[in-house]
C-alpha cells in the first residue's frame, strides 16, 4: 500500500512573481514550507528517527509527486511547464528547509537539476511541454549518460556514437556509472556525431526513450550494498530526431553553460544537511554516557567545532551566489570552489562520526543503533562525493586555470 494514497495534499500558497512581480513573504513561505514538511513527511522516511524504515522506490515517487502539487518542486520553472515561477531565492529558502529535515535524497534529482534547467535552455517549446511537468510530477525519472570506460573526467573522449539516417540517429555504445538507470524513463545521453579528433565540437544532447529496443542495462553493486550504478549499452537504438536537444555542436556549449550555474546551485540543501546530520550526531553523543563524557574532551570540541565552521562556511557561500545570480552576475567557475569544500568538508565530518559512534556504550540502546546505521551510510556514500560531478582534481584544475589565472607548465 502506497503511504501516501490517499494523502490530502495542501498546497502551498505563495503570491506568484510571474502573476503579479511580488515575491512572497519570506518568513510566511518558509513558515508553510517547514509545516508542510512537518505534516506530511512519513515518520519512517527519516533517517534521524527510530522509527526509520528505508522508502520503498515507489513511496519516495508518490512523496516527491505529493512535494510538488505543494509547490515544493520546480520552484523557479516557469508556471508554463509546472513550476512555481518563483526566483532562485525562493528555491533556496526549500531547499534549507528540505536540508534541515533527515529524508531521503531525491529520486530524480538528475530530472530535476540537471536534465530540466538545460531542457530548459535548449529544447523546443513543444519537447520542455513534453518532458518539463512530466519530470516534476515524476511520471518520467531521468539518469545521465555521460561517462564511458574511457571517458569520466576527460568527456571529450567519449565514442558513443549519434549517427543520422533520415528522421532518426542511429545510437552505439557503451555507458558507465548511469545512477538509477534501471528506474529510469529517460536518459540525458551525451554521444558524438562528429570524429573523436573533433573532441567537444562533435558532441550532442539526446532524450533518449529508456524503453527503446537496442538498450541494455546492467547493474552494480557499490561499496554502500547498494546497486543504483548501472552499465548502458546501446546497441543500434533508434532515438527519433524529436527527442535530440539543441542543435548539434551549439547545443553542447549552450548546456555547458548551464552547468555552470547548476554546479553553484544544484543540491543547495547539502549544506543544511550537512548541519542537521552533526545536531543529530551531538544529540545522540550527549545522550550516550561514553560519548558525552568523550564529546567533553579538547580533542572532539576541537574537531566538531571545526565542522560547525565548515558548515557556515558552506551556507553563507550558497546564499553568497544566490544573491550574486539573482543580481545578475555571472557565476563562472565558483561552483567548483563549493563542490571542492563541501565534499571535503562531509567527507572529514563523515570519518569523525563514525569515530565517534563506535566507541558508544556496548548496550548503547535504538537511538545509538539508529545513529550508527545512519552515518555508516554517510560515510560510505562520502567515499564518492570527492568523485563525480567532478573529482577534487578537476575542481583544482579549475580553480587554478579559471579562477587564479595561473601558469601552465609548458
Ligand atoms: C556515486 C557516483 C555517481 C555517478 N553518477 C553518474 C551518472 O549518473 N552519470 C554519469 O555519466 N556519470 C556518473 N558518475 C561518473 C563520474 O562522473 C566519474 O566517475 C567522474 O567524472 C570521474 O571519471 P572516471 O571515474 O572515469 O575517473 P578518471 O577520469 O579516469 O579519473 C581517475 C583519476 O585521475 C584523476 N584525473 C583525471 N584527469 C585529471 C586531470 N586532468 N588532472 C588531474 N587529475 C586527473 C581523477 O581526479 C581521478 O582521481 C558517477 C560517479 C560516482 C562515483
Amino acid at each position: 500500500m502506497n503511504a501516501l494514497a490517499g494523502l490530502a495534499v495542501p498546497p502551498l500558497s505563495p503570491s506568484s512573481r510571474e502573476d503579479d512581480c511580488c515575491p512572497p513573504r519570506e518568513d510566511d513561505y518558509r513558515h508553510s514550507i517547514r509545516s508542510w514538511l512537518k505534516a506530511n513527511l512519513p515518520a519512517h522516511f527519516r533517517n534521524d528517527s527510530t522509527a526509520y524504515r528505508a522508502p520503498t522506490l515507489k513511496e519516495q515517487q508518490a512523496f516527491e509527486a505529493a512535494m510538488h502539487k505543494a509547490g515544493l518542486a520546480g520552484v523557479a520553472w516557469p508556471r508554463a511547464y509546472g513550476g512555481q515561477g518563483l526566483t532562485l531565492r525562493e528555491h533556496l529558502v526549500v531547499s534549507q528547509e528540505i536540508g534541515a529535515v533527515a529524508m531521503p535524497e531525491s529520486v530524480n534529482s538528475i530530472g530535476k537539476e540537471l536534465a530540466g534547467p538545460i531542457i530548459q535552455a535548449v529544447a523546443t517549446e513543444e519537447q520542455k511541454l513534453r518532458f518539463l511537468p512530466a519530470i516534476l510530477e515524476m511520471r518520467d525519472t531521468w539518469c545521465q549518460g555521460f561517462s564511458e570506460p574511457g571517458a569520466g573526467s576527460d568527456l571529450a573522449g567519449l565514442r558513443t556514437r549519434a549517427v543520422r539516417e533520415g528522421d532518426e540517429w542511429v545510437i552505439n555504445g557503451q555507458k558507465i556509472w548511469t545512477s538509477g538507470a534501471y528506474r529510469s524513463q529517460r536518459c540525458l545521453l551525451l554521444a558524438r556525431t562528429g570524429t573523436v579528433e573533433d573532441r567537444h565540437r562533435g558532441l550532442a544532447l539526446f532524450a533518449v526513450d529508456m524503453k527503446s529496443p537496442g538498450i541494455r542495462v546492467n547493474r552494480i553493486r557499490s561499496i554502500d550494498d547498494k546497486e543504483s550504478f548501472c552499465e548502458v549499452f546501446f546497441d543500434d537504438v533508434r532515438v527519433p530526431q524529436v527527442d535530440a536537444l539543441g542543435v548539434p555542436d551549439e547545443g553542447w556549449a549552450a548546456a555547458v553553460r548551464v552547468l555552470s550555474i547548476e554546479r553553484a546551485t544544484n543540491r543547495m540543501h547539502r549544506s543544511w544537511r550537512f548541519e542537521n546530520e552533526l545536531n543529530h550526531l551531538i544529540a545522540v553523543c550527549r545522550a550516550d554516557p561514553v560519548l558525552s563524557d568523550l564529546l567533553a574532551g579538547s580533542h572532539y570540541r576541537r574537531r566538531i567545532a571545526a565542522t560547525v565552521a565548515d558548515i557556515e562556511v558552506l551556507k553563507a557561500y550558497v546564499e553568497s551566489v544566490v544573491a550574486a545570480i539573482c543580481r545578475g552576475e555571472p557565476i563562472g567557475a565558483r561552483g567548483s570552489l563549493y563542490k571542492l569544500y563541501w565534499s571535503e568538508a562531509h567527507q572529514r565530518f563523515s570519518v569523525l562520526a563514525r569515530e565517534l559512534l563506535v566507541q558508544a556504550s556496548v548496550d548503547a540502546g535504538p537511538a545509538v543503533e539508529n545513529a550508527i546505521t545512519r552515518f555508516n551510510g554517510v560515510y560510505l556514500a562520502g567515499r564518492a562525493e570527492t568523485i563525480y560531478a567532478g573529482t577534487t582534481e578537476i575542481q583544482l584544475g579549475i580553480i587554478a586555470d579559471r579562477i587564479l589565472e595561473l601558469p601552465r607548465v609548458k
